[in-house]
């Protein structure tokens, strides 16, 4: 079988293009919409991202503020500029990279954003509102999964939906969504009996392990979904997923590759919930 790639990079790209459409028509009416970058030190990885979705947000017309703070920055000195930030009535979205350094909690961090700029969707009270079903910001990751999977129109409803992994940030928050399309949700981790068994019998396999090509043929059955959220380096520094996408892939109906998967949605995600708030503002 060849599968159907879910091809992130193209989606997210008509997402942002979308956005654009949205942002001018924002214009019109005097409103700009506004991302707060706030990163702490200099982890390269960090900037790498930041600089992306930097990029991002002047394709699309986002206004972003930057607020590059040295490693020596302390708690309180990031604490007060995420207040400040909160009373910013120009600002609509507030992002903090993580990870922060040690010495700064970043519990503490995430939960002085103000929910209703919590375009990381990271705040307690987004998640909260995200497993009782209320509006809120649901975090990118996830939420860049499950639109991936509408716009290919692919069906959860009462599909078998089996997650490996349950981080906060991605595996937790995928189930919330998946349960909330009316999926069957299974959510598995390193304590999990039978891995193998419970993985082949997902219609939709969402792969979020950080174990690179973990994910075989032993895992799937014919005709499943397969999104694989993860992001491995490997010695020869290429990126590969948690899935052995060589082995899978024919397998599989739809697939997602690495790179060009999930990691390209997260970022649209990002910018669709920064458009957002400007529009419920
Ligand atoms: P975490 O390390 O926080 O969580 C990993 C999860 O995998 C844990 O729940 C762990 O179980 C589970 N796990 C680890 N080993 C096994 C195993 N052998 N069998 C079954 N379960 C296992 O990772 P994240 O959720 O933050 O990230 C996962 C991957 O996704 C990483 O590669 C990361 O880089 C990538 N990622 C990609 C993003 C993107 O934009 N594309 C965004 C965020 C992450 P337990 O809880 O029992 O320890």
């Amino acid at each position: 079988m060849n599968p159907m790639i879910l091809d992130g990079k193209a989606t997210s790209k008509k997402i942002k293009d979308e956005l654009k459409e949205k942002v001018s028509m924002l214009a019109q009416k005097g409103i700009v919409p506004t991302l707060a970058v706030v990163i702490v030190g200099d982890d390269p990885a960090s900037h790498v991202y930041v600089r992306n979705k930097k990029r991002a947000c002047e394709y699309i017309g986002i206004k972003s503020l930057s607020y590059e703070l040295t490693s020596q920055a302390s708690e309180d000195d990031v604490l007060s500029l995420v207040e400040e930030l909160n009373s910013n009535p120009d600002v609509n979205g507030i992002l903090v990279q993580l990870p922060l350094p040690s010495h700064i909690s970043e519990e503490k961090v995430i939960m002085t954003i103000d929910p209703k700029k919590d375009v990381d969707g990271f705040h307690p009270i987004s998640v909260g509102n995200l497993s009782i079903g209320n509006p809120g910001f649901v975090s990118c990751t996830p939420y860049g999964i499950i639109e991936l999977l509408k716009r290919y129109d692919i069906p959860i409803s009462g599909k078998k939906c089996v997650i490996v992994g349950r981080s906060n940030i991605v595996g937790k928050p995928i189930a919330m969504l998946l349960l909330r399309e009316h999926g069957t949700v299974t959510l598995c981790h390193s304590r999990t009996a039978d891995l193998k068994k419970e993985c082949r019998e997902a219609d939709i396999l969402i792969a979020a392990i950080g174990r690179p090509k973990m994910i075989t043929d032993e895992y799937v059955k014919e005709g499943v979904v397969v999104v694989d959220v993860g992001i491995n380096r490997l010695e020869d520094n290429s990126l590969c997923g948690d899935v052995d996408y060589e082995k899978v892939a024919p397998l599989a109906s739809y697939i997602t590759p690495v790179p060009g998967g999930v990691g390209p949605m997260t970022i649209a995600m990002l910018m669709t919930n920064v458009v957002e708030s400007a529009e419920v503002k």
